[in-house]
């Protein structure tokens, strides 16, 4: 059907949840013929009451992570319900976490998506005085249409990039950092004082990787913190995700004071990583060698880390990976990874990006570094969201910089079975080690170069 240029044609999604968050309801309506298939978690189906068109139950049409769509008229609609109290109820509450009257879950027990990038509308019905904290760009609701019910537009992402979807008693804080506006949702019983140290930690932590290029690198991330009591650190884990928009999940000792916060290099590293689409799994050494590098560089750069510090904790991750190079090339590590291949993987992937901004420092006279490629890299390639290989990655990579840096890099050292090769950079940068302390040298070729990394 031909529409008007302003009337987008969207699957309009209908979510009800009940006042007690113990079940939701979702109505699907397609435009035109409906979806062949419908995505979900592969647990959804156990905590799934039942799944139907207008006039018949199809629940047998469900199998695993797929829900196989019979033949429908066109415009048609499909409900299910998921049973969210059950699913919160398990041992394991990686998919459905229940806390201080909030409902945490991964999207895909409920929200079931084509695998066809359809653009989808999402009126989400709350009980009264309930928050929903999603990664969906949400959308101001046309006059008359849609009433005050919040409506989102998920990013068409693949069906299988996974999101955390939260509902229950807390605000979304929205904090604006350099051209965006993050949205903190803060889940658990916290204080006003904690709160403050929450929005203060992970604003600065923002601002630190908005400094690579003067914007943050996301529209309106989805910033989701989980506060789980006193933990032997302040941040025991997080986690980045992609589906439907960008977001980070963190779990946190709300006890904690300001600086062990902004001690704690996770936030940085987790917030780098929006700096680069997507990476196949098997080619993470450079998105985790990316957010391994920054994490330390730009903690020098906002002066939490002195230079020498951070070369300090660099130099150390470098030894750790060399300490963990045992099993071949890093592209097998990779491929293969388990625990004793984790630091092989980061720290080769950081190496190889601290080569590459060097360089790229050096043949430009300091016109191009990693962060102005990542800067192009923004506005090029954003657009789209899908996964990228670290091969084409690089391509383009050079391709922006008029270089041939990042495959000269990939070939040297991605089918390489020893961890990339510092000397000569070290030697040039000036960092001299002295009983596994880094010291500067005043003379060093590219003593400049080493100080801009640092300062940014
Ligand atoms: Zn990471």
């Amino acid at each position: 059907m031909l529409l008007p240029c302003c009337l987008q044609a969207d699957d309009y999604y209908r979510v009800h949840f009940d006042d007690r968050l113990h079940a939701v309801e979702v109505e699907a309506c397609f435009d035109g013929p409906a979806p062949g298939q419908l995505y979900r978690s592969n647990q959804a189906a156990r905590f799934t009451e039942w799944i139907r068109t207008k006039s018949r139950d199809i629940s047998r049409y469900s199998y695993g992570s797929r829900l196989t769509l019979p033949e429908l008229p066109n415009d048609a609609c499909v409900s299910w319900r998921v049973n969210l109290k059950q699913a919160a109820g398990q041992k394991d509450n990686r998919l459905a976490l229940s806390l201080d009257g909030s409902i945490i879950t991964d999207g895909d027990l409920w929200f079931w998506r084509d695998g066809e990038h359809r653009p989808i509308l999402v009126e989400v019905v709350l009980p009264r005085g309930l928050s929903i904290s999603t990664p969906w760009k949400e959308r101001a609701s046309p006059k008359g249409k849609l009433g005050s019910n919040p409506v989102f537009r998920p990013t068409p992402t693949p069906a299988s990039w996974s999101s955390r979807i939260a509902i229950g008693h807390f605000d979304v804080q929205r904090i604006p950092v350099a051209g965006t506006e993050l949205r903190l949702a803060t889940i658990g019983r916290l204080n006003a004082r904690q709160h403050e140290t929450i929005s203060a930690w992970i604003k600065e932590n923002a601002k630190a990787v908005a400094s690579v290029y003067g914007r943050f690198p996301r529209q309106t991330p989805q910033i989701l913190v989980i506060a789980t009591g006193q933990r032997g650190e302040a941040v025991p884990w997080a986690h980045v995700l992609r589906g439907g928009g960008a977001a980070v999940e963190f779990f946190v000792d709300e006890t904690r004071s300001l600086n062990s916060f902004r001690e704690d290099w996770k936030a940085t590293h987790e917030l780098s990583h929006m700096l680069l689409p997507y990476v196949a799994q098997d080619d993470r050494w450079l998105s985790e060698g990316l957010a391994s590098y920054y994490q330390n560089v730009l903690r020098a750069r906002d002066g939490r880390l002195s230079e020498q510090q951070a070369w300090q904790k660099l130099h150390s991750g470098f030894e750790r990976g060399r300490a963990g190079t045992n099993s071949g090339s890093l592209a097998r590590a990779t491929i293969h990874s388990g625990w004793g291949t984790i630091m092989r993987i980061y720290w080769s992937g950081a190496a190889i990006m601290l080569k590459a901004d060097s360089k790229l420092r050096m043949l430009s006279g300091g016109r191009q570094s990693l962060d102005s490629a990542l800067a192009a890299l923004q506005e090029c390639c954003f657009d789209r969201e899908r996964t990228w290989q670290a091969r084409e990655l690089f391509s383009e990579f050079d391709r922006i910089t008029g270089t041939s840096v990042f495959t000269d890099l990939y070939r040297e050292h991605v089918e390489n079975d020893q961890f990339p090769d510092l000397e000569y950079t070290f030697a040039q940068l000036g960092l001299v080690l002295r009983s596994d302390s880094i010291e500067f040298d005043p003379d060093a070729p590219w003593g400049r170069i080493r100080c801009r990394i640092m300062k940014g």
